[in-house]
């Protein structure tokens, strides 16, 4: 990724400096020299030459061709240059005021050539042998007299085989320095109207493109405001995209000519007052941790001073006042150049892209304030003046930086684009996961459910059986001995309460100890189970209860019964435990088991308890026993 985005960087910087290149002029090293130049050496139709050297210059004078000869030669200068480093006498020229320069070309044949002009502080009129070929505003020895106006042109003459004049008068009351600032170039029309449509288009294409990039991230902004660098961005591209109109070939001047020289300059001059704070407040949207927020906030606050300036005084207090600008402008590059080292040392994210964007953002800018402050001169080197008075130079360089930084934010923007989907994706995955947890989850919980209702079933049946188990004998199953103790009192109560008696039998087995020694125990349960079934067969009620009492010993508890109805049960008892027939060697009464019967019957009384029950059954069944046994016996206490 890291590499892909070099490479289409350095593809970026080498398409847009190609376009800016091609249109630059063959320098010559020929120069005039005290206003003469001779060109006689150049086949002019086909080449272009740029007029440069030292022309005649007359200082406060405004002369026509035909009044040359009156006036008087301040010296010569230097094309093409500001007149303000000039001195006359030992003063030095103030940028207001006026002259006439004039220079003498020599061609060898009479053919028709045309002349190249860019911008001439502030207005200008210009004779070829004698006649007035152009001008731009008006020129005039006040303020007031002049009207200014930049218009790049390309105008045709008739030039003459050998001596030709060139005259041109300039006045300048509207910026702090006058003069000629771009060279004036000499050659065939269509070869001069060509390189300034190239230059147009050139100028153009850096305008559409800075414009595409404004409008797309103001764009971007407005779809997605939390993000505020697209608007800072956005804002400085347009202002970048502005400011290219007015350079170069000036294209808004030559297609909107009504455009009044103030308002055009404090369009320009904001265009570079706001691109300040907007450039940092991008920087520390992007870079938010290298950016001091107070010296953001001073930035804005000068620029909004001389913004407010700029549109509501006349335009030469912004032009008084722009220099300090244009220092805190400097201060703030040193700055942003700092912020760069320290981002290059802490290896931040995507800081090649950064550094190199921006190392171009600040060559434009020190290239404008270079070209502003007229340091570099027709002495300077060629390549320095190529670099600082080509006008769409520090265009390029914005527009570079434009490229650069819309890759960087492409590139972020895509980053947190792809972040987000593969975060959506996995959100997706984690739901699904979650749906199918929860479903696992709700079927073991399902199960688990089943498994305790299952549980308490099992539980509920272990109780009723545990209930049951110490409830009942598991011989005989019939009741057992606590249960009776359970019931019995429940039973005495109820019957105290309709005072109804209360019957109890007293069953013992006759002579078991000699069938278990003569059958077996085996045996002898299976005996016992026999009578117990008896016993509960010869129940008819349900209060009534066949106990066994322990061993061969057994209870029946008759509740709401009398003497009389206990006898007759008693009595039908022992006959069917006879007709069982088991047979009984060891008895002494008969050959088959039977059994012997004590009754007792009580009323339930404030002063009788049911533990007597036991007590009077006991001795009426000794009493059976003792009378022969195989018999029912009752006792009354
Ligand atoms: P009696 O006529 O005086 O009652 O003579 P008996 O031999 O039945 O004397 P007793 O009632 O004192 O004897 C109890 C005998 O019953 C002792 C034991 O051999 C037998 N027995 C007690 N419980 C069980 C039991 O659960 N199973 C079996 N097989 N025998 C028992
Ligand atoms: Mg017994
Ligand atoms: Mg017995």
């Amino acid at each position: 990724m890291v590499k892909r985005s070099i490479v289409f960087s350095i593809i970026i910087c080498m398409l847009i400096l190609l376009g800016g290149c091609s249109s630059q002029p063959t320098v010559i090293e020929h120069k005039a020299e005290n206003g003469h130049l001779d060109l006689t050496q150049y086949h002019l139709k086909n080449e272009i030459i740029p007029l440069d050297g030292d022309w005649a210059f007359y200082w406060d004078q405004l002369l026509e061709p035909a009044s040359m000869d009156q006036g008087q030669l301040s010296g010569y200068v230097s094309f093409p240059s500001s007149w303000n480093k000039y001195e006359i006498n030992g003063e030095k020229i103030p940028g207001s005021g006026y002259a006439t320069y004039r220079l003498n070309f020599t061609t060898a044949e009479k053919q028709i050539l045309a002349l190249k002009i860019l911008k001439v502080r502030t207005a200008y009129k210009l004779w070829v042998n004698g006649e007035l070929i152009t001008s731009a505003g008006t020129v005039g020895t006040t303020r007031e007299s002049m009207i200014p106006k930049y218009l790049p042109q390309v105008v045709a003459f008739n030039a003459q085989p050998g001596d030709n004049e060139i005259v041109l008068q300039i006045s300048n009351f509207y910026r702090p320095s006058g003069g000629l600032l771009n060279s004036i170039l000499i050659g065939g029309e269509t070869q001069l109207l060509k390189m300034r449509y190239l230059d147009l288009s050139y100028e153009l294409f850096l305008f559409g493109a800075l414009m595409m990039m404004g409008v797309y991230h103001l764009a971007l902004f407005l779809f997605r405001r939390k993000d505020k660098a697209p608007l800072y961005f956005g804002l400085f591209c347009t202002l970048v995209a502005i400011r290219t109109l007015f350079i170069g070939e000036a294209f808004l001047f030559s297609f909107f000519q009504a455009l009044d020289f103030e308002s055009i300059y404090k369009i320009q001059t904001l265009s570079f007052y706001l691109g300040v704070p907007l450039i940092l407040m991008f920087f520390r949207s992007i870079l938010p941790l290298y950016f001091n927020p107070l010296i953001i906030r001073s930035t804005q606050i000068i620029a909004g001073a001389y913004t407010l300036v700029v549109l509501f005084t006349p335009t030469w207090i912004a032009a008084i006042i722009n220099p300090l600008y244009q220092i805190w402008t400097v201060l703030m590059i040193v700055y942003l150049f700092a912020m760069l080292i320290k981002i290059a040392l802490h290896r931040e994210k995507n800081s090649g892209l950064i550094i190199l964007g921006c190392l171009f953002l600040i060559a434009t800018c020190f290239i404008d304030i270079i070209a502003l402050s007229d340091l570099i001169n027709d002495s300077s080197p060629p390549l320095l003046r190529m670099i600082f008075q080509g006008d769409a130079n520090s265009s390029t360089g914005q527009l570079i930086f434009a490229a650069l930084y819309s890759l960087l934010l492409a590139k972020t923007f895509s980053e947190s684009l792809e972040y987000r989907t593969v975060m959506g994706e996995k959100l997706a995955e984690m739901n699904t996961h979650l749906d199918e947890l929860v479903a696992q989850r709700t079927t073991d919980l399902t199960v688990s459910n089943q498994k305790v209702e299952q549980q308490n079933l099992e539980l509920e049946q272990i109780n009723q059986e545990l209930q049951r188990l110490s409830l009942n004998d598991p011989l005989t199953g019939l009741r057992n001995r606590r249960k009776y103790k359970e019931t019995v009192g429940l039973e005495w109560q109820r019957c105290l309460n309709h005072h109804k008696p209360v019957s109890l039998l007293f069953i013992d087995v006759d002579y078991f100890k000699n069938y278990n020694d003569l059958y077996g125990h085996v045996a002898g349960d299976e005996c016992l189970i026999k009578i117990g079934e008896t016993l509960k067969a010869s129940l008819s009620r349900s209060s009534d209860m066949a106990v066994r009492y322990g061993g061969e010993e057994f209870l029946v508890l008759l509740p709401e019964t009398g003497k009389e109805d206990a006898l007759k049960i008693a009595a039908l008892i022992l006959k069917k435990i006879e007709s069982l027939a088991i047979p009984h060697a060891g008895s002494v009464v008969k050959n088959c088991i039977t059994i012997s019967i004590g009754v007792a019957t009580l009323l339930p009384s404030l002063h009788s308890r049911h533990e007597d029950l036991v007590k009077i059954a006991d001795k009426a069944l000794y009493h059976a026993k003792s009378q022969g046994r195989n018999q029912v016996s009752y006792r009354d206490e």
